[in-house]
């Protein structure tokens, strides 16, 4: 690394994250057998994500079936649950899972209005909240280098982005009214 990169990559640290992205999750958490999904809480997660041998929860908010939002990593810090956004996106996972049952009503719900929050404090457009596995998209943008392909329905084939972004857009709009 030249020392140029070496002074960059410093100075990124010392500046801290700059919001650009919001990315939903689902902690994938229930039985494919009986469809039954787990109100997981951030604590669980911290806990897988440390056996992992990360130092703290990946996301910055877990979302609960309840609708109660739980803090996880502090957002002065980077998350862990998006490669290659890792420095521009905070993280929200859902409890329960996306694949045998949608968010609830509750979590969907808190889950518009905390999203509506970040993009207001960090002047996110709506069109920047994106589910885990439309970085496949931003790829085929050239919006990312392919290495950061996503191989997974995260946050859920059940989760429909294009229906939360209409959403987050609608609360967005009523509040500059
Ligand atoms: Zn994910």
């Amino acid at each position: 690394m030249n020392i140029w990169a070496r002074w960059r990559r410093i100075w990124l640290r010392m500046r801290g994250p700059r919001w650009r992205y919001v990315v939903w999750h689902t902690a994938a958490h229930g039985n494919a057998q009986t469809g039954e999904v787990y109100d997981t809480t951030a604590e669980q997660i911290r806990a897988w994500h440390r056996a992992r041998g990360w130092r703290d929860i990946g996301y910055h908010f877990v979302v609960r079936l309840t609708g109660q939002i739980e803090e996880g990593r502090p957002l002065n810090e980077r998350g862990a649950h998006v490669e290659g956004l890792n420095r521009v996106a905070i993280g929200i996972c859902f409890s329960g899972h996306g694949d045998l049952a949608p968010l609830t009503e509750a979590q969907e719900r808190a889950g518009v209005n905390l999203t509506v929050a970040l993009c207001k404090a960090y002047n996110i457009p709506y069109w920047r909240v994106i589910g885990h596995r439309e970085v496949n998209e931003l790829i085929a943008q050239r919006l990312l280098a392919p290495r950061y392909q996503v191989f997974k329905t995260c946050p859920g084939r059940l989760v429909d982005m294009r229906a939360i972004r209409i959403k987050v857009k609608e609360v967005l709009d009523a509040l500059q009214e």
